[in-house]
């Protein structure tokens, strides 16, 4: 059985749904996220899992990572743009920095609307 929630964790995993409707991914009906284990935490930020016969994405997140929200919106973009592929690609470090760059963009985008209303 699955290990219940922190609070944290499920707003986070609301903050993926938002952005995942945001990028159109309606395709992907459960997003599912949680903390990254010590092994995946020395090495990324963030990761993410996709299962294409279930639409199920898996998101492991950093807890120490400060921005967290980009930290999804990235992982997001990983399977909006690679989910229809068999495999993921192989590790580019161009690729992720285009990916963070493009997260920030959003996440700043979302919130500079929020201040001008
Ligand atoms: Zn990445």
């Amino acid at each position: 059985m699955p290990a219940v929630k922190s609070k944290r964790l499920l707003e986070l995993q609301a903050l993926a749904e938002e952005w995942a409707r945001r990028l159109g991914m309606a395709e992907w009906t459960t997003i599912n996220v949680l903390w990254a284990n010590k092994k995946e935490q020395k090495e990324v930020t963030g990761c993410c899992y996709w299962h294409v016969p279930e639409s199920l994405v898996t998101i492991k997140i950093d807890r120490a990572e400060p921005k967290k929200e980009e930290t999804l919106v990235h992982e997001l973009l990983h399977v909006l743009l690679e989910g229809h592929l068999s495999e993921a690609r192989p590790y580019d470090e161009l690729y992720e920095r285009a990916l963070n760059r493009a997260s920030a963009a959003l996440v700043r985008l979302k919130y500079d609307g929020r201040r001008e209303e």
